[in-house]
């Protein structure tokens, strides 16, 4: 058969099939259930998230073979710009990035040490140091201005530790805030609770925590078992963190200086 101009003629040559099950075939093939592939619609997790190391683009996926999981691959193909050479199993990637994201409110660099991080009851009591250092303060200056009880000398060496106090005090207070933005609070659900449906809401919560996921390429091209270790994240606050198995073979991710930030 062939078409012209919307008509469609017989062909002058020997069908391969019969014209029933042509259009069978037809109908088949154009039934929208049958697609595998949904254009226009982010059926993964990381789509765009995910990015090649190597050349930088966004990663798409790829549709599994027989036997293999869907992988998230960077595409070299018309219209894509990527360079074809990175792909990783999507499942265990995406389970990783959401491990990193559960916990991402102990990821923000604050410039202390996980363990010096302020819990709340420290914070409490910071905040009503600083008050009751204010209320000094308050006094000191009533005491030197209006009541005139002790001299310039004594309100000044009196009024330096307490205003040095309240400086450490909101410094600390400030970093504890930072450290725990509500968008990424503690009780970010993870792909166990939260079920395929819920994929935009998972997609926004990893971006609301991270820029992007860095895929490096496998050790040796064409290894198919999955390899954390090439997974590395950048934090919403710019910095590049990457997940490496430690000595008890256990995986963990860490900063640029070789510290310890999250275990996974
Ligand atoms: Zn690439």
């Amino acid at each position: 058969m062939r078409r012209h101009r919307d008509q469609v003629f017989a062909g002058g040559w020997e069908p391969i099939v019969d014209l029933a099950t042509f259009y069978a075939l037809a109908e088949a093939l154009g039934d929208s259930k049958r697609r595998t592939v949904r254009r226009g619609i982010k059926r993964h997790l990381l789509t765009g998230i995910a990015r090649c190391s190597l050349c930088g683009q966004g990663m798409g996926t790829r549709t599994p073979k027989p036997g293999g999981g869907v992988r998230y691959a960077c595409v070299n193909a018309p219209g894509r710009k990527g360079c074809g050479r990175v792909t990783i199993l999507a499942g265990p990637t995406e389970e990783i990035v959401e491990r990193i994201t559960a916990q991402s409110s102990r990821l923000i660099d604050c410039g202390l040490p996980i363990e010096t991080v302020t819990t709340e009851a420290e914070l409490s009591s910071l905040r009503t140091g600083r008050a009751e250092d204010q209320a000094s303060l308050e006094q000191l200056a009533r005491d030197h201005y209006s009541e005139h009880v002790i001299s310039r000398a004594e309100f000044l060496a009196a009024r330096m530790p307490l205003q040095e106090r309240i400086a450490a005090a909101e410094r600390l207070i400030d970093q504890a805030a930072m450290s725990r933005p509500e968008v990424c609070s503690e009780e970010v659900p993870t792909s166990q609770d939260s079920g395929e449906s819920g994929i935009e809401e998972r997609r926004r919560l990893i971006t609301a925590c991270l820029e992007k996921v860095l895929i490096r390429p496998a050790p040796r091209p064409g290894t198919r078992r999955f390899d954390p270790t090439r997974i590395s994240v950048v934090s919403r606050a710019g910095e590049v963190l990457a997940v490496v198995q430690s000595a008890t073979m256990a995986f963990e991710l860490h900063d640029g200086d070789g510290n310890v930030r999250l275990a996974l």
